[in-house]
C-alpha cells in the first residue's frame, strides 16, 4: 500500500474544503480500502467523513424519501419507511454483499462503488478505466460478467450496484455539497457511460460531496420489488436484475418504473418497458411482451450472449411478481 495521509472531519464545509484540495473521502472502506491494498487505487490524502452528521432517514415534504449518505446499507435495509414506502430498496440492499459489508457499507459509498471487472483490480492487465490509453482486456478476454448495453470501445464493464438499479428505476435524485454550494443531480445523470473516458464514472465536481440520496415521492399503492439473478444465492454480483415499481389502479397500470442491472455499464433504466405497460392491464402476455423490450439496442459480446434472453426473462419474471396476473 502506498503512504497516504489521514484527516477526520466532521463539519461537511470541512470536508468538502479538504475534498477541492485532493482529499479523497472515505466512509465505510468496503471498496476504498480494498483498492488501496491492490494498488488499483492510490489516492495520497484520505478525508474520514463517517463523523459528519448524514446518518438521517426522513420523509420529504412531498412525500417521498431523504436518505442520508451515511446510513448504513443495513439501517436503510430495515428502516419502517424504506421497507413500506420502497421495498424495491430494501429488497435490493439485502440481496447485496454479506451482512458483514451491509453494516459498514454507506449508501453514498454504494453508488459510488467501482466496478468488479477482474482486469480492472489485475494491475498487470490493460484497463482504460484503471490507466487510460491502456487499452481493454475484457474486449477480447474472458467477458462473461461484462456489459451488454451503454458498453463502448473503451470499457464493458457493469456497473456492480444492485441499490443503484433500484435508486434508477425510481428516479431519485442525488444532492451534492460542493465549493460553489448544493445541488441536486438526477440519478440517470450522475453515473456516466463509459464512452471514451471510463476513467470518469460520475458527474462530480471537485470536492463534490454526496450528502443524500432522495427518493421522490410516487402514486400508492404502489407495489415494487428487485430480482437479482446470479451463479450462487449469497455474496455474488449480478448477472442479471430486476428493479420494477407499479402503480395498478382500477385494473389498469397508471405508472411503471423499471430498470435493470447487471447487463448495463450504468444501472439500465428501462422506458421502452415502462411505455409498454402504461395503460394497459396486468396479463401473463403482457409481463412478457413488455419484457421482450428490455434488451433493445443490446451488443453482446463473445462469453454474454446469454444475457440477451436471461435478461428479458429476468423482468418478465419480475413484472409478474411485482404485478400479478389477472
Ligand atoms: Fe478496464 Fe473496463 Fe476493460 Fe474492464 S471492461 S478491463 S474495467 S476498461
Amino acid at each position: 500500500m502506498h503512504p497516504f495521509s489521514y484527516t477526520r472531519v466532521s463539519d461537511t464545509r470541512e470536508a468538502v474544503t479538504a475534498g477541492s484540495r485532493g482529499g479523497r473521502y472515505i466512509a465505510g472502506g468496503t471498496t476504498l480500502v480494498d483498492l488501496m491494498r491492490e494498488t488499483v487505487e492510490c489516492p495520497e490524502s484520505l478525508v474520514d467523513i463517517t463523523g459528519l452528521p448524514l446518518r438521517e432517514i426522513t420523509v420529504t415534504e412531498r412525500g417521498g424519501l431523504r436518505v442520508g449518505a451515511l446510513v448504513t446499507m443495513s439501517e436503510a435495509a430495515a428502516h419502517a419507511k424504506v421497507r413500506t414506502l420502497y421495498p424495491v430498496v430494501s429488497e435490493a440492499l439485502e440481496l447485496s454483499a454479506s451482512a458483514q459489508l451491509r453494516n459498514m457499507a454507506t449508501i453514498g459509498g454504494n453508488v459510488m462503488q467501482r466496478t468488479r471487472c477482474t482486469y480492472f483490480r489485475d494491475v498487470t492487465a490493460d484497463c482504460n478505466k484503471r490507466e487510460p490509453g491502456s487499452g481493454c482486456a475484457a474486449l477480447h478476454g474472458f467477458n462473461r460478467s461484462h456489459a451488454i448495453l451503454g458498453a463502448s470501445d473503451s470499457c464493458v464493464a457493469t456497473h456492480p450496484s444492485d441499490l443503484a438499479v433500484a435508486f434508477a428505476a425510481l428516479e431519485a435524485r442525488v444532492r451534492l455539497l460542493g465549493p460553489d454550494g448544493e445541488r441536486q443531480v438526477r440519478f440517470a445523470d450522475f453515473l456516466l457511460r463509459p464512452g471514451n473516458t471510463p476513467d470518469r464514472e460520475q458527474a462530480l465536481q471537485r470536492g463534490e460531496l454526496i450528502t443524500a440520496v432522495e427518493i421522490p415521492a410516487l402514486p400508492r399503492p404502489l407495489k415494487s420489488g428487485y430480482l437479482k439473478v446470479r451463479d450462487r444465492q449469497s455474496y455474488e454480483f449480478a448477472l442479471t436484475s430486476a428493479a420494477v415499481a407499479l402503480h395498478i389502479r382500477g385494473g389498469v397500470i397508471r405508472e411503471a418504473k423499471v430498470a435493470a442491472g447487471g447487463v448495463g455499464t450504468v444501472p439500465w433504466k428501462l422506458p421502452a418497458v415502462e411505455r409498454h405497460l402504461l395503460g394497459e392491464r396486468p396479463s401473463e402476455a403482457l409481463w412478457v411482451e413488455a419484457a421482450e423490450r428490455a434488451a433493445d439496442g443490446a451488443r453482446h459480446l463473445r462469453h454474454n450472449r446469454f444475457k440477451v434472453e436471461l435478461l428479458k426473462r429476468t423482468v418478465a419474471r419480475q413484472l409478474r411478481i411485482v404485478g400479478g396476473t389477472r
